[in-house]
C-alpha cells in the first residue's frame, strides 16, 4: 500500500456520544472484527476502561477497505485505514495531541439529541490546532428527541462548519454508516512522508507484555521500516534492533514491514516503558535525523501520597506500584515517609482521572489496599531569600521553619461548561465560590448556554465535577485545558491530634477558605475517631494559631466491663472484634485513626 493508499483518521467526540460503538460498527464493516464478537467496544481494553465507559489508554486497528463508490467493478482500489483512537479524558490531552499528529482526519462525533457538549468543543480545537481535516458525524439519529438540523446550526455558528458536509448515523441501527469510509476516503489526505528517506517514526503509545516486553504503536512518517533495523530514540538516544514489526488488525499481527504513512507496532528489546516515551521519535540508528515536533515529558498535575492500608504491606504495595508503572511511565514515584501512615510513596498524576485509575488498577489488577492522602497541585513557594520550591506534599513546608514566605503561586485551568440557561445562575455561584474568573458567557443555541472560566486547579480536583453535576440534574458537561500559574494567597493547614501535627493530614488551602475547611476537616474526624480511654483534642492551626478545634470525650467504662464475669464466650468475642478494628487503625501518638478518616478527608475541598 503506497501512501496515497492510506489514510489514518481518529474519532473524536464527547463521552457516550457513541465514538466506541461507531468504531466498533467500522471494524466491523471492513471485517476487521466478526459481527457480535461477544466483547462491545473493542478498543477499550482495560477493566477501567469498561467500567468507567472512557478510554485510557489509545488503540489502534487497521482496516482494509475497497472503495466501491467510484466504481463498482471489483478491482475497485484496495485502501488500508487506521483507526487511530485516543483517550477521552483533559488528563490525556498530551497523548490526544501525538494520537492527533499521526492523523491526516478526523471523524468528530456528535450525539443529534445532546448537541455540541464541552468536551466536542475540546476535542474540535486540538483537532483543528493539528490542521486536520474534520468530518462532522451527527450520530443517534435514531433517537426520539434527535434534532440534526440544530446540531449542523450549532457546529456551523461554533466552528464554521458547512452544514452539507454532515453525516448522519446511527450506528445503533446502521443508518447511514456505509458513508463513513467513502468520506474518510474522499475527505482526508493520505499521509505525507518521503518514502525514500530514512526510516522516522512518531511513537503513539507503549506497553509492557510479559512474554514480548515493551510494545509499541508508531506511526511511520518517513522510510519503511523492516525486520532486522536498528533504530535508536531521539529523547533517550539508546539504540534497539526491531525484533518484531506488523499491524494491529486488530490483533497484533507480524508483517515484516511498515511502510511510509502506516501505523503498527514495533518490539524493540526494550525493558520498561520509560524507555518508550510517548511522543518520541524513533529513527535510524547512526543517521542525523531531525526529531518530529511536538515531544515532551510528562507533566504531573496532581500529588497524593499512597500508603500501605496495613503497615506490614509495604513490600507488596511497593511491588505492585514497581508492575504498574512498568505499564504507565506517566506517573512519577518517589519514597516518602509519614509519621501517621509509616513508609510509602509520593506520587505523580496528568490529573485526576489519572490519579483515580492508577488506584483502582492498584487494586483490581494487582490486590493492594492503599490509603492516598488529600490531593495536591504543585504549588510554587518563594522564601523571603528569593529561593522557590516546587510543593508536592504540603507537609515539605514544614521542613523551612526558619524561612519567610514571600509570595506563592497554584496552576490554574480554563474550564468550559456547557448548560441549558436556567442553570447558569448556580453554576455562576459555584464557580465563584471556587474562586473562578469568568472569561467568556455565550449561548451556542437557543437553550444552551456556555460559560467559560479561569479557576484554580485545586479547586476542581476535589469534588467539582460531582457539585456541577448535582446542581445542574446532571446537564452540565465540562472540560478543562491547562493554564498558567497564578499568584496566590496560600497557607498550610495543620492537623492536630492531642497537640501533635498529623503529617499525612496536612494541606495547602487559600487564606480565605482556610477557616471553613479547617473546621469541615475536624468535624469530619470528630465524626470518624472513635472514643477512646482519654479525652482527645482535635485541632487545625495556621502555623501557631489555632482556627478551629473539637473535642472528644473519654470513653466512661472498659467495654469488657459490660460483661460481667461468667459470659465468657462473648467476652472472647468482644476482645476479637477490638483486635480486628485495630488492625484498621493508624496510630499517631496515642491517639489510633481508622482508615475512613483518611477517605473522608478527601472529599473535602
Ligand atoms: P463513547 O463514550 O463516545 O465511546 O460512546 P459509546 O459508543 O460507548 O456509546 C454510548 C452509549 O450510546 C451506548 O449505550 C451506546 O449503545 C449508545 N449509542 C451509540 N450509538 C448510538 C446510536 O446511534 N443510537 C442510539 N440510540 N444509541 C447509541
Ligand atoms: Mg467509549
Amino acid at each position: 500500500y503506497p501512501p496515497e493508499r492510506v489514510r489514518n483518521f481518529s474519532i473524536i467526540a464527547h463521552v457516550d456520544h457513541g465514538k466506541s460503538t461507531l468504531a466498533d460498527r467500522l471494524l466491523e464493516l471492513t471485517g476487521t472484527i466478526q459481527k457480535g464478537h461477544g466483547q462491545p467496544q473493542y478498543l477499550d481494553k482495560l477493566q477501567v476502561e469498561r467500567e468507567r465507559g472512557i478510554t485510557v489508554k489509545a488503540q489502534t486497528a487497521t482496516m482494509f477497505y475497497r472503495h466501491t463508490t467510484a466504481s463498482q467493478d471489483s478491482d475497485a482500489p484496495r485502501y488500508l485505514l487506521n483507526l487511530i483512537d485516543t483517550p477521552g479524558h483533559v488528563d490525556f490531552s498530551y497523548e490526544v495531541s501525538r494520537s492527533l499528529a499521526a492523523c491526516q482526519g478526523a471523524l468528530l462525533v456528535v450525539d443529534a439529541a445532546q448537541g455540541v457538549q464541552a468536551q466536542t468543543i475540546a476535542n474540535f480545537y486540538l483537532a483543528f490546532e493539528s490542521n486536520l481535516s474534520i468530518i462532522p458525524v451527527i450520530n443517534k439519529i435514531d433517537q426520539p428527541t434527535a434534532d440534526p438540523d440544530n446540531v449542523k446550526e450549532q457546529l456551523k455558528r461554533l466552528f464554521d462548519i458547512d452544514p452539507s458536509e454532515a453525516l448522519l448515523t446511527s450506528a445503533k441501527t446502521g443508518k447511514g454508516l456505509e458513508q463513513v469510509l467513502p468520506a474518510v476516503i474522499d475527505r482526508i489526505p493520505s499521509p505525507p512522508g518521503k518514502c525514500d528517506s530514512p526510516v522516522r517514526m512518531l511513537l503513539l503509545d507503549s506497553y509492557y507484555d510479559e512474554y514480548k516486553g515493551v510494545i509499541c504503536h508508531v506511526a511511520v512518517v518517513d522510510g519503511a521500516l523492516r525486520k532486522g533495523d536498528k533504530i535508536a530514540s531521539a529523547a533517550t538516544g539508546r539504540a534497539y534492533e526491531v525484533l518484531d514489526v506488523g499491524i494491529m488488525h486488530p490483533e497484533l499481527t507480524p508483517t515484516g514491514v511498515l511502510y511510509t504513512g502506516q501505523v503498527g507496532y514495533v518490539i524493540s528489546g526494550m525493558r520498561s516503558t520509560k524507555e518508550a516515551r510517548i511522543g518520541d521519535t524513533l529513527h535510524q540508528a547512526k543517521s542525523t535525523v531531525e526529531p518530529l515536533p511536538g515531544f515532551k515529558p510528562a507533566k504531573h498535575m496532581v500529588f497524593s501520597g499512597l500508603y500501605p492500608a496495613d503497615g506490614s504491606d509495604f513490600e507488596a504495595l511497593s511491588h505492585a506500584i514497581e508492575k504498574l508503572t512498568c505499564n504507565d511511565a506517566s506517573v512519577s514515584v518517589t519514597k516518602e515517609t509519614s509519621n501517621a501512615l509509616g513508609m510509602g510513596f509520593r506520587c505523580g498524576f496528568l490529573g485526576l482521572l489519572h490519579m483515580d485509575v492508577f488506584h483502582q488498577r492498584l487494586e483490581q489488577e494487582y490486590g493492594a489496599q492503599v490509603i492516598s492522602t488529600i490531593p495536591t497541585v504543585p504549588y510554587i513557594f518563594e522564601y523571603g531569600d528569593g529561593s522557590k520550591i516546587q510543593v508536592e506534599n504540603p507537609a515539605a513546608l514544614a521542613s523551612n521553619p526558619g524561612k519567610r514566605v514571600a509570595a506563592c503561586w497554584e496552576p490554574t485551568v480554563i474550564a468550559t461548561i456547557i448548560i441549558p440557561s436556567e442553570y447558569v445562575g448556580p453554576v455562576i455561584m459555584l464557580c465563584s465560590e471556587r474562586r473562578g474568573e469568568q472569561l467568556e458567557y455565550t449561548f451556542i443555541d437557543a437553550q444552551r448556554a456556555l460559560l467559560k472560566y479561569r479557576l484554580p486547579l485545586k479547586e476542581i480536583i476535589v469534588d467539582f465535577y460531582n457539585e456541577l453535576k448535582g446542581i445542574t440534574s446532571g446537564y452540565a458537561t465540562f472540560d478543562y485545558e491547562d493554564s498558567e500559574y497564578q499568584q496566590s494567597d496560600l497557607v498550610k493547614l495543620d492537623i492536630l491530634l492531642n497537640g501533635q501535627p498529623v503529617d499525612a493530614m496536612a494541606t495547602i488551602v487559600h487564606n480565605q477558605k482556610a477557616q471553613r475547611v479547617g473546621k469541615e476537616l475536624v468535624e469530619k474526624l470528630k465524626k470518624f475517631i472513635e472514643r477512646q480511654m482519654f479525652e482527645i483534642t482535635i485541632q487545625a492551626a495556621i502555623g501557631s494559631k489555632i482556627i478551629a478545634r473539637e473535642t472528644l470525650s473519654a470513653m466512661r467504662k472498659n467495654v469488657l466491663a459490660k460483661c460481667y464475669g461468667g459470659d465468657i464466650t462473648r467476652k472472647k468475642k468482644l476482645l476479637e472484634k477490638q483486635k480486628e478494628g485495630k488492625k484498621r487503625m493508624k496510630r499517631v501518638g496515642s491517639v489510633d485513626i481508622p482508615q475512613e478518616a483518611f477517605h473522608e478527608l478527601l472529599k473535602v475541598s
